[in-house]
């Protein structure tokens, strides 16, 4: 007789998941993060990284980390409120919010969290989130954790967030937009220009997730509000530490109104240990650098560019991007996975990215500064080897 167990109900999920072709593995990197990488001890040239820039590898990034952990040690040891706050946090803030073009800036300890904290602190049950269906899941995590009604629109479709603020607004106290600037697992840009406007007409706030667009869009890399030129004294802008910046962290910058009340609501803030000195210097160190050396996100266009072209002279289809993430549209999820594999055994580490993180599989490549013209070529060779 087989004893009941809380976790018998495991079998049949993992069933589930199995069936539908979803499960996932991780995969060991070893040696220093840049564009050629040792993965599962096959050396490989990574088209799977947020390093946009390259900077997680860079020197000078290394160095500011280790001369913080030698100044303050590892841990921050407390909450910011209670023990954490560093010195460094501060200088961090400031040159965050200065770069963003906003009042102020509060840091947390990811990007997941910023977006938790930020969003559930600045609506709740008597309020209305309109939301872009494929926004990140944080912003959606948030979404719920606030107990706003939350209303999501086809991705992009203004017209039909115009419709539900016109419809929906004047049931709620606040209102609160949510988007990606740049999505994710497309590399499409929202259209925020629009989207401010109506938030504006709508007495809406706005929280646009830059993740994507920092370091990669805009004048010194700020990102594809300040590209835009949008209303930044006005505008919410949430981001990562952890992508173009090289570290692991993450940010909202916006009017010192609003950042003071997260410092006092964002309970992802609140209840949670403060950055690392390590971490923060780093962060801080990239800011500096992608300020002063608009070479890096050249040079990231360059590649986009390349290869974009590349994929054009060979009819090969890509979904529309404004980024430097590139996807390549196979058509079904066999194709999608099988030619990922292929593409692997040449040395080119790009992911099948598929349901239920996508609701179409696509081969999604990430490019990098540090990528050269010559791994671009690589990858095009790997691409035509496993062609068919
Ligand atoms: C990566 C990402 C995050 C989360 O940032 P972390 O610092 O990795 O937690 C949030 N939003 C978007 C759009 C992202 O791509």
């Amino acid at each position: 007789m087989s004893c009941p167990t809380p976790w018998a109900w495991l079998t049949a999920a993992h069933e589930t998941i199995k069936k539908a072709g979803w499960q996932r593995q991780v995969q060991t990197t070893s040696g220093r993060v840049g564009p050629c990488i040792t993965l599962e001890g096959q050396a490989v040239l990574n088209f799977a990284s947020n390093n946009y820039l390259g900077l997680a590898g860079d020197e000078r990034l290394i160095q500011a980390a280790t001369e913080a952990l030698a100044l303050y040690g590892t841990g921050s040891t407390g909450s910011r409120l209670l023990s954490g706050q560093l010195g460094i946090h501060q200088a961090l803030e400031a040159a965050l919010a200065q770069w963003k073009g906003s009042e102020a800036a509060l840091v947390f300890s990811s990007g997941y969290l910023a977006n938790l904290g930020t969003v559930s602190a600045l609506v709740g049950p008597r309020d209305l989130i309109l939301a872009d269906a494929y926004n990140h899941s944080s912003l959606k995590s948030g979404a719920i954790l606030s107990q706003a009604a939350v209303l999501e629109y086809a991705h992009g479709d203004v017209d039909q967030l115009a419709q539900l603020l016109d419809q929906q607004r004047g049931n709620y106290r606040r209102c609160l937009i949510l988007t990606d600037s740049i999505f994710s697992m497309d590399g499409d840009a929202a259209p925020l220009g629009e989207i401010q406007l109506l938030a504006d007409h709508y007495d809406a706030m706005l929280l646009v997730d830059e993740a994507h667009g920092t370091g990669v869009l805009g004048p010194q890399g700020a990102g594809l509000v300040a590209q835009l030129g949008l209303n930044r004294d006005w505008v919410i802008q949430g981001g990562t530490l952890s992508k173009s910046l090289g570290s692991l962290g993450g940010y909202v910058c916006g009017p010192a109104q609003v950042i003071d009340y997260l410092r006092h609501r964002a309970r992802s803030w609140v209840y949670s240990t403060g950055l690392s000195a390590a971490d923060t210097a780093a962060a801080l160190t990239a800011i500096q650098i992608i300020q002063t050396e608009p070479q890096h996100q050249a040079q990231l266009w360059e590649r986009v560019i390349q290869t974009k072209h590349a994929f054009e002279a060979r009819e090969l289809k890509l979904f529309p991007s404004d980024s430097a993430i590139l996807c390549w549209d196979l058509g079904t999820l066999d194709q999608t996975v099988a030619r990922a594999e292929a593409l692997r055994k040449q040395g080119i580490f790009a992911p099948a990215i598929r349901p239920p993180t996508v609701p179409t599989s696509r081969i999604r490549f990430s490019l990098m500064a540090t990528h050269t013209s010559d791994m671009i070529d690589q990858l095009l060779a790997a691409i035509d080897t496993t062609h068919g």
